[in-house]
């Protein structure tokens, strides 16, 4: 089945009990069991809600994977794979992480023994010399927040398979439109269900998918045993969200695209961070892994001063200043002091995160409407 088939059916049956196309939101918090040891596979909603369980489906389906489990927050996807860890495990990553990826990591697990080595991926030979029989995952954001950085998931995963390490990607940027990374040998497959997949800013929620029988089981054992699972409107609202992920993530693709050349052709405009340039330094493994470059950019103004960063997202009307994105609608976001405050100063600037950069989340409005909201805050500067 092809992809926008599967956005439309995959995990929805008609309602058992009445027919209904779409999954009822079962809003119930736990099932009337026949006898103390017979249900019909629901017990308590913790663990399993038929509504959450059409979505989960429906999320597998689409990463090509068997199994989803899908959690209250991206950030709740991301600390149950760490919890499959122990005290004195280690886990490569990349310098180029969603914020709060990084917190997690640095504030929460580091306390408890677990170590973090944060490297530049671009070449995933770098991996190499910080292997050790202690090493248990490695963690890739591809592309990368904000800088939109492309680290090759095969190249990375021939080398971790060769020392039994676990591979999960961050697949929140790219969708599951975009790229399958379990179809490139990896074994964790992470979303914040929040910003593509859902699509419409209205929920917030996160996805791991796998193929893995006994990765499913250790995962979904950490989800219904710590708790951060989502509730039943939200995952309605999420099926609902993926029936047009397709259609979304294609004009998310053509305004993305024009939006970087414009940017790219303007005076007043420094650098633009966006894969689909022939000269990104990973534009042909965005080539080769992508479907499409998607529509997040980044930018700096050609006088890097941050008064006139300022200015600039002021100006803009149609683009709204806000965190988040994959949303219908377009966001403008300054990762210094919003997305990526919680990384210390000189981390960021090491990590070519400077003060001035601009991050866009380029909606799906008709594009002349926001090259001319992008054009007037660029005279206003
Ligand atoms: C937003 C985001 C997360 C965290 O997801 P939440 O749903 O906000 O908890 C993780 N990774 C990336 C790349 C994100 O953009």
């Amino acid at each position: 089945m092809k992809f926008g088939t599967k956005a439309i059916h995959a995990g929805v049956e008609p309602d058992p009990s009445t027919g209904a196309i779409m999954t009822p939101i079962y809003q119930t918090s736990t099932y009337v069991q026949e006898s103390p040891a017979k249900h019909k596979g629901y017990a308590y909603a913790r663990g399993a809600n038929p509504t959450r369980n059409s979505l989960q489906k429906s999320i597998a389906a689409l990463e090509n994977g068997k199994f989803g489990i899908c959690f209250s927050s991206g950030m709740g996807a991301t600390d149950a794979v760490v919890r499959l860890l122990n005290p004195g495990d280690e886990v490569i990553t990349s310098n180029d992480l969603y914020g709060g990826s990084y917190r997690l990591f640095t504030k929460v697990y580091e306390r408890v023994g677990i170590k973090f080595h944060f490297i530049d991926l671009a070449n995933a030979e770098s991996i190499i010399p910080l292997i050790n029989k202690n090493t248990k995952l490695l963690w890739l954001e591809t592309p990368s927040n904000p800088l939109m950085r492309i680290i090759d998931i095969q190249a990375c995963v021939a080398i971790a398979k060769k020392h039994n390490i676990r591979v999960a990607v961050d697949n929140t940027f790219a969708s599951p439109y975009l790229q399958n990374p379990l179809d490139l040998g990896a074994d964790i497959v992470m979303h914040s269900v929040t910003k593509y997949l859902g699509g419409h800013s209205d929920v917030i929620m996160g996805a791991l998918v796998v193929n893995d029988e006994k990765l499913q089981q250790d995962l979904a054992f950490i989800a219904n045993s710590c708790g951060a699972v989502p509730g039943p409107q939200d995952s309605f609202l999420v099926l609902r969200g993926i029936k047009t992920l397709h259609l979304r993530m294609e004009r998310h693709c053509l305004n993305g695209k024009k939006i970087a050349e414009y940017l790219r052709n303007h005076p007043k405009i420094g650098k633009v961070y966006w894969p689909g340039f022939s000269d990104h330094p990973n534009h042909d493994i965005a080539k080769k892994q992508m479907r499409d470059f998607g529509g997040m950019l980044s930018f700096t103004l050609k006088d890097d001063k941050i008064e006139q960063a300022i200015t600039f997202m002021e100006n803009v009307e149609l683009f709204s200043l806000a965190e988040s994105l994959g949303g219908v609608e377009s966001l403008i976001n300054h990762p210094a002091s919003m997305t990526h405050a919680s990384i210390p100063k000189e981390e960021r600037l090491k990590n070519g995160l400077s003060d001035t950069l601009i991050r866009l989340s380029v909606g799906v409005e008709d594009i002349e409407d926001l090259i001319e909201d992008l054009e007037k805050a660029l005279k206003g500067i």
